[in-house]
């Protein structure tokens, strides 16, 4: 069956529907060997020769994925840091980039630093805001634009189509984290974007037990010749067991994108007008920030992550977090199993982030549960 013929749904669940002609296996098999035979006439006819250019693990993972986001190519990495620090080190010092400031800490403290340290001209705006970001764009200097939507750990929205038009009439590239929207929800190529990158350690694994990246080009052009050249020769690559367990994750991607976003709104709207709650952060609800932009950009759902912040303060967040039995209270999201936590202490004394704020990935489990929980935190557990 043409996987072009069927819903995207479909084909995630049959892998595109490849089977193994030689043993009819419908599950593919793990290739762990880190070297291939050469033909007599010193040639590599199989395309392959060493384990850090490609890997056959990787094929199925990688081409599911770029028919999920509608892209011409795809490639793996060793995280999503891997997949992310790629896409700025593929530019030369001096060029400018822009960026959120409200996303994933661990790339806005490396843009920050190495990045900086490196020779990008690294600036950040709020991305939310168009206006604010055509104010920031360099004509002819300006070489990417990066954004996260919706964005840790507030949910904010970024409008992926108009900001695609405001970088390419200024001559720069476009590239979406989408690790929490995931192709279930957004697909950010087809919206005008260059580039995505998952955190694949996510929801596209979603069972917490892999690290994984990824990136989706548009185009299979120079600058994709560049970012496999500095997958290859940085090595960044991931290894064959773990490629073998993200397409297993990959196949239930749709079911569980699609719960974990009924049971955030629920949670969400549960929460909204609670008195000891000040602000429910998720773009599923009509008062949220890009709620309209969310709506046009997002199908099928708002996501699985939601933040709320207390009303009693910092101190009671993190009692709440403490007194939650179903909720595990860990860093992370995407996976099938609920995680809170306070994310100022994970980001330090420098993090933007409020201190009240509590961040929530809903998983898999019963949202009557999970609203339960909090509920009985909230009032103070026992
Ligand atoms: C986790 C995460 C990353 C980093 O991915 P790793 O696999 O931990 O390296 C980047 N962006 C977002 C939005 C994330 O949640």
């Amino acid at each position: 069956m043409d996987p072009k013929q069927i819903k995207p749904a479909s084909a995630a669940a049959q892998a595109l529907g490849w089977v193994d002609e030689k043993t009819r296996a419908v599950s593919p098999a793990i290739h762990t060997s880190t070297t291939y035979l050469r033909d007599e006439d010193n040639q590599y006819r199989s395309g392959r020769g060493y384990i850090r250019a490609d890997n056959p693990s990787f094929d199925q993972a990688e081409a599911l994925l770029n028919h999920l986001e509608q892209g011409s190519g795809a490639m793996l990495f060793g995280s999503g840091m891997a997949a992310a620090t790629a896409v700025f080190l593929a530019l030369k010092p001096g060029d400018h980039v822009v960026a959120p400031k409200v996303m994933y800490w661990g790339l806005r403290s490396w843009l920050q630093g190495f990045a900086k340290d490196w020779g990008l001209d690294v600036e950040l705006v709020d991305t939310t805001d168009q206006a604010a970001l055509a104010k920031a764009l360099r004509p002819g200097k300006t070489k990417l634009v990066w954004i996260e939507t919706p964005a840790n750990p507030t949910w904010v929205i970024t409008d992926i189509a108009a900001t695609a038009r405001l970088a390419h009439q200024a001559g720069a590239r476009l590239a979406v984290d989408s690790t929490v929207a995931t192709p279930v929800l957004t697909r950010p190529l087809t919206l005008g974007a260059d580039l995505v990158m998952h955190a694949a350690t996510k929801y596209l694994n979603g069972h917490s037990d892999v690290i994984a990246g990824a990136l989706v080009t548009a185009k299979d052009d120079d600058g994709w010749k560049r970012l496999k050249a500095i997958r290859h020769d940085m090595g960044a690559v991931l290894g064959s067991f773990e490629a073998w367990l993200l397409l297993r994750g990959m196949r239930t991607l749709f079911v569980r994108v699609s719960a974990a976003s009924r049971g955030a709104q629920q949670i969400a709207e549960h929460f909204a007008k609670h008195p000891k709650i000040t602000a429910v952060l998720y773009p599923g609800l009509p008062a949220a920030q890009g709620h309209a932009v969310a709506a046009r950009e997002m199908s099928g759902g708002f996501g699985g992550m939601l933040s709320l912040r207390v009303k009693a303060g910092e101190a009671a967040a993190i009692a709440v977090a403490a007194k939650v039995r179903l909720w595990k209270r860990a860093t992370s999201l995407g996976g099938v199993e609920s995680l809170i936590e306070h994310r100022a202490s994970v980001e330090g004394p420098t993090s933007p982030v409020p201190a009240d704020l509590l961040r929530l990935s809903v998983g898999l489990e019963d949202a009557g549960d999970l609203i339960a929980d909090l509920e009985q935190a909230l009032a103070g557990g026992s």
